[in-house]
């Protein structure tokens, strides 16, 4: 077993279940808190292949060791008993998981909100929604653009932005379904973010994420090509709330003193702890456990413009990657 895939890498704010002695309580937090947030990786398989795929180091690493049904309800009631009280099913694409209505069952009867991210793949097909949806809280739906043109080759895959629009659709016709998108931002689809939140506020989404690009997996891999510039970002970003009034938008991953007088749209300001069960590879060793993480500071750091600003205490800063490569410049100290 001299060659077993390298896991995640955890940062200076989360605590890893793999190899924490058993005594161990990492579900409460440096304030006593109790973790009321778990995010579970059904699968490491999709069949997109989105050019910034935060999972695709992952899904390589990971797609020969299968998560079991029994692996799955195993997790959901241990975290269950210590507290948790909302699931987000994650992947790759979870909603190809062959067990996920049960898995959604599973959690609802465990007394757990239910939440999917996906690229909509099973949830396109009227059938399968029917069985799904009545056991889903809120899906977050992943559209790279407002036209095929645009989604489609992030996405990798033709067809990829019909099937995506179809499931949020079919969600949005579900009274009070929790019916949500999340769009990465990168240097190919950034001028088409207006367009993007217009089409997402006209297809009923009650939240838009806005996230900036992660420098994870593909992420990492072609971030010097796919990562926005900050002066794009501040141009943009702070014209989108108005263009889909019905919705409420958030900012992830990105600077607050970029987003203007929406400052308080930031993530930084609104995220949730959460316990992430995962694969996760240890010398000599793979488990499926947790990582715990108590601050969204994963890959952000503050620079030299951060200096004197009123915000410090609140805004996780910039990416650590864009801050070592790119001019900060665009980066202004807030007051007041
Ligand atoms: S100057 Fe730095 S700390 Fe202040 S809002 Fe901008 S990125 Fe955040």
């Amino acid at each position: 077993m001299s060659a077993l895939p390298t896991g995640f890498v955890a940062s200076p704010t989360q605590i890893s279940e793999l190899g924490l002695d058993p005594a161990a309580r990492p579900w409460i937090g440096p304030n006593g808190q109790i973790m009321r947030r778990l995010e579970l990786h059904l699968t490491y398989h999709c069949p997109e292949r989105c050019l910034f795929c935060s999972e695709e180091h992952r899904m390589d690493s990971y797609r020969a060791f299968p998560v079991t049904w029994g692996r799955v309800a195993s997790v959901l009631r241990l975290h269950a008993s210590r507290g948790v009280q909302a699931v987000h099913f994650t992947g790759g694409e979870p909603s190809i998981h062959p067990r996920f209505v049960d898995v959604l069952v599973l959690a609802r009867k465990l007394g757990m909100r239910t939440s999917v991210g996906t690229i909509g793949t099973m949830l396109s097909r009227p059938d399968f929604a029917a069985r799904a949806l009545p056991w889903l809280d809120e899906a977050l739906f992943s559209v790279h653009g407002p036209s095929p043109e645009v989604h489609d080759p992030l996405a990798g895959r033709p067809g990829s932005f019909e099937t995506v629009t179809a499931a949020m659709r079919l969600a949005g016709a579900r009274p009070g379904f929790g019916l949500f998108a999340n769009t990465v931002v990168t240097s190919r689809n950034v001028e088409h973010l207006p367009d993007t939140v217009r089409l997402l506020g006209e297809l009923g989404a009650k939240l838009i994420v806005v996230s900036n690009l992660t420098a994870e997996g593909g992420g990492f891999d072609r971030f010097a090509e796919l990562a926005p510039r900050l002066d794009d970002l501040a141009r943009i970003l702070p014209t989108l709330p108005a263009l889909a009034p019905g919705a409420v938008l958030r900012f992830f991953g990105a600077p607050m003193c970029l987003l203007g007088e929406h400052w308080t749209c930031s993530n930084d300001l609104h995220w949730d702890p959460r316990v992430t069960v995962e694969w996760q590879s240890a010398p000599g060793k793979v488990a499926f456990t947790g990582i715990y993480s108590w601050a969204p500071d994963r890959k952000r750091v503050q620079v030299e413009e951060c200096g004197g600003c009123s915000r410090k205490g609140v805004c996780m800063g910039v990416n650590d990657l864009y801050a070592m490569r790119e001019e900060t410049g665009p980066l202004r100290a807030m007051r007041g």
